[in-house]
């Protein structure tokens, strides 16, 4: 299939000139690549003309084009999960309310979780999601059929060490051809992994030339712990373990001293910043300004909906610019155009897919979406990087392509059902919280 955008505020993020870093324009997708970027009439002409018989057209006059957004940390079928409890610190969070009822979810409830997650993202123009979790077969599945990009990390804990390496090992295996969805290892924590297992994710990380994606220095607990237990900072721990010799995006890195930040930059981490998450469990602010000014490359996550409570990366943008502002007390500390680069460049960095997502470019994967700028809450039209960040709802998003398939049409989704996703996950919630 052959798409070509048409009149368009083309936004590709790849500009040298961020002041002036968008143009009109037109994007020609073949297939499911970017097959050009121009402000050029005549190469829409030629692109048209070459596809004739096979060609859909978008008009995007009033709406800006730019590269799909890219969530790196979440749970996404806790959407499930969304409000089940709040209001209380981490570990009571995890310990009394999240873990007793994930204890009762199996591959069906996981599955149902996620098709509401992944809803809610293609929605609001998440084109790939970065996910940690058990089951991630059934997360695959439904960001397959659901047609979104995924990476998705299968996560050993001690209490389900035992069967976790076959099932990683078969999970691989059925989604080797998938055009959308990767594996990578997904260590949960320093606090839920044995040494002796985390050696083992490590060494299964290496030998099969994937990354990990781990939750890194989140509290003060963690940290007090670490250092109670192993005499170091979990950043310090796991640089002793040799986790960072593998790719590694690393979770929230809210409690991280400067010498923390020096190791994380010396192996080339890159760090999933949750700002609303952080800030809904009270675990503190992260370093933001301070890790990117080492050299960090710094993305931005939702974390899962029932600590956030949503999936929406244009409030999570907004957040992680302004809370940054006001944790530094200077108000240049993320600039909108930043944030924006959080979302998308930094992303595709963070999961080794650099100018191949996150961006618009010829030859990168068409993963693309229009937001709607007609909109009484973006007039009038004078900074289009500032009304994008600081006023942009994930409502505002119009279409969504992943991979060149069109799967959100004039706020519809076209991939899946939205009034039977609903319907489903509250069935399931309703059944589990009964039982
Ligand atoms: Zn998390």
């Amino acid at each position: 299939m052959n798409i070509l955008i048409n009149n368009g505020i083309i936004l590709p993020m790849n500009a040298s000139n961020e002041d002036k870093p968008y143009f009109n324009g037109y994007v020609g997708i073949e297939g499911e690549r970017i097959a050009f970027v121009s402000s050029n009439p005549d190469e829409a002409k030629a692109f048209l003309a070459k596809h004739k018989d096979d060609c859909t057209q978008i008009d995007a006059s009033g709406k800006v084009v730019m590269p799909g957004l890219i969530n790196t940390h979440t749970h996404v079928a806790m959407a499930l999960l969304r409000g089940i409890s709040d209001d209380v610190p981490l570990m009571e969070w995890l310990e009394q309310h999240i873990w007793p009822i994930e204890g009762k979810m199996g591959y069906q409830e996981v599955y149902d979780g996620a098709r509401l997650g992944i809803l809610e993202m293609l929605m609001g123009g998440t084109t790939t999601f970065v996910d940690m979790y058990p089951y991630e077969e059934a997360i695959a599945e439904a960001a397959e059929s659901a047609g979104i990009r995924a990476v998705v990390s299968p996560c050993p804990m001690d209490f389900r060490m035992e069967h976790f390496e076959n099932d990683w090992r078969q999970v691989k295996k059925r989604f080797s051809g998938s055009r959308l969805v990767t594996m990578w290892m997904g260590p949960h924590a320093v606090y839920t992994l044995s040494g002796e297992h985390l050696q083992r994710s490590i060494s299964l990380s290496k030998e099969l030339g994937v990354g990990s994606h781990v939750h890194l220095a989140e509290t003060q607990t963690e940290q007090d712990n670490c250092m109670a237990q192993h005499g170091m900072s979990p950043t310090e721990y796991l640089e002793k373990e040799g986790m960072f010799s593998t790719k590694t995006l690393a979770a929230h890195c809210v409690v991280m001293s400067d010498h923390d930040i020096e190791i994380l930059a010396r192996h080339g981490v890159s760090v999933a910043h949750n700002p609303q998450s952080n800030m809904k469990l009270a675990s503190g602010i992260a370093p933001v300004r301070k890790m990117l000014d080492a050299g960090i490359n710094v993305a931005i996550g939702t974390d899962g909906a029932s600590s956030n409570n949503d999936l929406d990366m244009w409030e999570e943008m907004r957040t992680a610019s302004l809370l940054q502002k006001v944790a530094t007390m200077d108000p240049c500390a993320i600039p909108a155009y930043t944030a924006l680069q959080m979302a998308t460049v930094n992303g595709a960095k963070a999961i080794g897919r650099e100018g191949k997502l996150g961006v618009l470019a010829a030859g990168a994967f068409a993963d693309i979406l229009l937001v709607d700028i007609e909109k009484a809450h973006l007039y009038p039209h004078t900074n289009l990087i500032s009304e994008l960040v600081y006023s942009t709802h994930a409502s505002d998003v119009d279409t969504v392509i992943v991979n060149g398939k069109i799967v959100v049409r004039n706020r519809k989704c076209l991939s899946m059902n939205a009034a039977e996703v609903c319907a489903t996950a509250q069935k399931q919630i309703d059944t589990l919280m009964s039982k």
